[in-house]
């Protein structure tokens, strides 16, 4: 009975719903199937060449690093909000740390209060809450809103219990919907926040990748009140390198200072030639924002034509804004996909992988109710290298862009559809 001898908040947590599609997928792999991995939200782009360059002149930085991080580090992250965002982000609030789920972590651990978040969010939230024993509370949206929390919502749940403190996630452009927040829908989120004393935690992430390439900060609406997360894994292409951000305002030292004494008693300091590599990335320029304009292009048309043609056989979803996510809502279908006896979105997805070979991950891991037919997939399964040198050469991607640069995700969707149709 070892059970009997483990911490009663991680019995019965499975290893992440992310990493066991993946498991799964590698598996049919190895049997000889075709899979399209549409399961695991990783970059399909390169690390930007001077990036790469920047960690091969580093490969000899071996001391460990301040537990802050490096110093010309945070000053580069800083000055890369404040240009971006126009908010003033003291180098002394930003925190390195090794992913930015290692500081969502310790943040949940050394913050005492709920975690409140929309429902759907990022899967690895609530376990995190689980995990450190704090209560979870999602918060209710809309299909017909895109998934976004209102302020109303939000509102309307703190005012049950307006003194109780609480943290609320809120991550755009969203994994996994694809949708984000405009500057009036995040002034309204920042006015509630600040009436119930919320701490946000914005999980920007997906932030360089808002197609527009406009995306805006809760955090220029609630500067005292807003830890802004981001990080190289998902803009920089560099999931695998380890690095993340917390940008802390003054008034949160007093968090910054827990979060630091837990990370100086866990992991110490990010790896060395990763934080120096990192400077070149987050100063930018010519060659950094060229990357960048091409990833938004690649991904906005493969989302937008991906969403589309799901539309044809009856999905229901917005119109991705950012970030390389699609959550359709195959309710629609519900009628024939019972016929199949798939009333629950998990059945859904371990079905579709074995008829089609097409991984998705199911909207109950997201937060959704088990009988509702969401779904996510990650539009990423293509060679990123080759699709970002010829976006350079040809311009807006039309379709016969998408079917020879982009083929497997295009077949992925188009077998999902046939599928649904079947
Ligand atoms: N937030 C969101 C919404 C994500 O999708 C991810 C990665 N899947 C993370 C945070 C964690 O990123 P990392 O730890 O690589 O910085």
């Amino acid at each position: 009975m070892p059970d009997a001898y483990l911490n009663l908040n991680v019995r019965g947590l499975g290893a992440s719903a992310t990493l066991a599609i993946n498991e799964r997928s590698a598996q049919l792999q190895r049997e000889g199937r075709e899979i399209y991995r549409l399961g695991l939200g990783q970059s399909p782009f390169p690390v930007p060449e001077p990036v790469v360059e920047a960690l091969r002149a580093n490969a000899h930085q071996k001391d460990y690093l301040p537990v802050h991080g490096l110093r010309e580090l945070r000053e580069a992250v800083a000055e890369h909000v404040r240009s971006t965002q126009e908010i003033d982000v003291p180098a002394d609030g930003v925190v390195i740390g090794p992913g930015s789920k290692e500081l969502l972590f310790l943040t949940q651990l050394v913050h005492y209060g709920d975690l409140i978040m929309p429902t759907p969010s990022w899967v690895s939230y609530a376990p995190q809450a689980r995990i450190v024993g704090r209560q979870v509370h999602w918060l209710a949206t809309t299909r017909e809103n895109d998934w976004r929390l209102t302020a109303d919502e939000l509102a309307r749940f703190c005012a049950s219990d307006p003194e109780r403190p609480r943290l609320l996630i809120l991550n755009y452009p969203n994994n996994p919907s694809g949708a984000t927040y405009n500057a009036a829908q995040l002034e309204a989120l920042a006015a509630t926040a600040r009436e119930f004393k919320v701490l946000v935690i914005s999980d920007e992430i997906y932030g360089e990748v808002e197609f527009s390439g406009g995306h805006t900060s809760i955090a220029r609406f609630y500067p005292e009140g807003t830890i802004l997360s981001t990080g190289l894994s998902k803009w920089c292409g560099a999931g695998g390198w380890r690095l993340g951000v917390f940008c802390i305002p003054e008034a949160l030292f007093w968090l910054r200072d827990a979060l630091v004494s837990a990370a100086s008693e866990t992991f110490t300091s990010t790896s060395a030639p990763i934080q120096f590599a990192a400077v070149r990335a987050f100063q930018g320029g010519v060659e950094i924002e060229d990357y960048l304009t091409q990833s938004r292009k690649v991904l906005r048309a493969l989302g937008t034509w991906s969403a589309q043609r799901l539309r044809e056989p009856g999905a229901q979803l917005p119109l991705p804004e950012g970030g390389f996510y699609l959550f359709p809502d195959l309710t629609a279908c519900r009628r024939r996909l019972a016929h199949r006896e798939l009333r629950d979105s998990s059945s859904l997805c371990e079905r579709l992988l074995e008829d089609t070979g097409v991984a998705a991950l199911p909207g109950t891991v997201f937060g959704r109710p088990a009988e509702e037919l969401t779904l996510r997939l990650a539009f990423v399964d293509f060679d990123g290298a080759r699709a970002l040198s010829a976006a350079r050469m040809l311009g807006e991607p039309d379709e016969a862009f998408l079917r020879q640069y982009c083929g497997r995700v295009v077949t992925a969707v188009e077998r999902l559809c046939d599928w649904l149709e079947a």
